[in-house]
C-alpha cells in the first residue's frame, strides 16, 4: 500500500519534470530556467549558498516578456500540484504509522466472549510453570514444572505447583500444551498425569523428554496421549486454535503459543533467548510473530529470566573460539560443565572433541 502510494507519487513527479519540458522547449532562457526548476523538485525552499546573488527559483521577480510570464504561471501551478501532493503522501504516511504502531485497534473490543487466565506457578519465581487458560466452556493448561527446594527446606528433593485447582475444574480441560523442555515446564507432569490424564500437545523433543518421565514413573501408558504438533499450523483445542511458533531459546526445539480465543489473540511467548545465529540453524521464527502482530494481539505474556539485565545475551555460537583454544591446546582432559538441557552447548563440545581426535565421555543423571 505505502510502496504503491510512493510509486504513483514518484510517477506524478516524472510526469511534471516532462510536461514542464516540453512547455518550455521553444525559448532556451525558459528551458534552462525549468530545468533548474526540476533540479530542485521537492525542496522548493532550500536557500542557494551564499555568494550566489540569484534569488531561489520560486521567488517572484519582475516579468521579462509574455511568455517568461506564461512559463512563470506554470511554474507556480506545478509548484501548488507538488505541494498538494507531498502534503497528501504525508498524510497517507502519518496514517500509515498510526496504523502500524497501534494493531490493538483492529480488536473486537465489543466482544462479550471472556477469558480466564490462572498461574499455577512460575510467576515472581524461577520453575514451577504452570498456567491455565479458560472460556467459559474450556480450558487449556500451559506447561507443567517442577521448581527446586530452598535449603532450608529438608528433606524436600523437588516441588510441584498445587494441582487443586484442576482437580476442580478437570472436566472443562481440553489439553496439556507444552512449551518446551526444561524441567521448570515438563518436570511436574508424571506427577500429573500419575491422577488425571489429558491429550498432551507438543513438539517432538519435549514429547521425548515427557516420555522417558512416564516410563521411569511406570506410567508408560500415557503416551497414547500425546498429539505431536507442526510448527506454523493452526490446532483446534476445545474452545481454542494454538499455533507452536518457533523460538530460540537454551534448549532447542522451543516453541511461543499464538493462542486464539474468540476474545482475542494471546500470544505466549515460553522462555527464549533470541539467538540470530542458532547452533542448529533455526533462528526465531519473527515473521509469525509480525503475522499476528499485525493482525493485532490482546495479550502478549513475555517472561524471560534476567530480562530486568541491560543489554542482551551473545549468540551460543560466540562460545565456538574458546572451545577451539582449549580444544586444540590442552594437553590433558578437557572437562566442561554444563546444563543437560543445553543442547547447543552439548553438541559443540561434542563437535570440537571430534575436530580435535579426542575420546568424548558423557557423565551425569539426565545427561
Ligand atoms: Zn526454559
Amino acid at each position: 500500500m505505502e510502496n504503491n502510494e510512493a510509486n504513483k507519487h514518484e510517477n506524478v513527479a516524472k510526469a511534471e519534470e516532462v510536461k514542464s519540458t516540453n512547455t518550455t522547449a521553444p525559448q532556451n532562457t525558459q528551458k534552462t530556467e525549468n530545468t533548474q526548476n526540476s533540479q530542485n523538485a521537492g525542496k522548493p525552499n532550500e536557500a542557494k549558498p551564499t555568494g550566489d546573488k540569484k534569488p531561489p527559483y520560486n521567488k517572484k521577480r519582475k516579468p521579462n516578456n509574455n511568455s517568461n510570464n506564461r512559463a512563470r504561471t506554470n511554474n507556480s501551478r506545478n509548484n501548488s500540484a507538488w505541494i498538494a501532493e507531498l502534503k497528501k503522501a504525508h498524510s497517507i504516511n502519518e496514517r500509515s504509522h498510526k496504523e502500524r504502531l497501534n494493531p490493538h485497534n483492529k480488536l473486537n473490543l465489543s466482544t462479550n466472549a471472556k477469558v480466564r487466565i490462572t498461574p499455577l506457578g512460575g510467576l515472581g519465581e524461577i520453575g514451577g510453570n504452570m498456567m491455565v487458560i479458560e472460556t467459559e466452556k474450556s480450558a487449556i493448561i500451559v506447561d507443567v514444572g517442577m521448581s527446586f527446594p530452598d535449603e532450608d527446606m529438608h528433606g524436600v528433593d523437588i516441588l510441584i505447583p498445587d494441582f487443586t485447582y484442576i482437580r476442580q475444574i478437570k472436566d472443562k480441560i481440553a489439553a496439556v500444551v507444552i512449551t518446551h523442555g526444561h524441567e521448570d515446564h515438563i518436570g511436574a507432569m508424571a506427577y500429573l498425569y500419575k491422577e488425571l490424564q489429558f491429550p498432551i500437545y507438543g513438539t517432538s523433543l519435549p514429547l521425548e523428554m515427557i516420555g522417558s518421565k512416564f516410563d521411569e514413573h511406570k506410567i508408560k501408558q500415557h503416551r497414547d496421549l500425546f498429539r505431536p504438533v507442526e510448527k506454523r499450523t493452526q490446532i483446534k483445542i476445545g474452545d481454542f486454535e494454538v499455533e507452536w511458533i518457533h523460538i530460540t531459546h537454551s534448549i532447542i526445539d522451543a516453541s511461543s503459543l499464538a493462542i486464539k480465543t474468540e476474545a482475542g489473540t494471546i500470544i505466549h511467548t515460553g522462555d527464549f533467548k533470541i539467538d540470530h545465529t542458532p547452533i542448529d540453524g533455526f533462528p526465531t521464527d519473527l515473521h509469525r510473530f509480525a503475522h499476528y502482530g499485525e493482525e493485532g494481539v490482546l495479550l502478549l505474556m513475555s517472561d524471560s529470566t534476567n530480562s530486568h539485565s541491560p543489554g542482551f545475551t551473545k549468540s551460543e555460537k560466540t562460545v565456538a573460539p574458546t572451545f577451539d583454544r582449549i580444544f586444540s591446546t590442552a594437553k590433558g582432559r578437557v572437562i566442561m560443565s554444563t546444563f543437560s538441557s543445553n543442547i547447543h552447548r552439548v553438541a559443540q563440545a561434542i563437535d570440537h572433541g571430534i575436530k580435535y581426535g579426542r575420546k568424548i565421555c558423557v557423565i551425569g543423571r539426565s545427561m
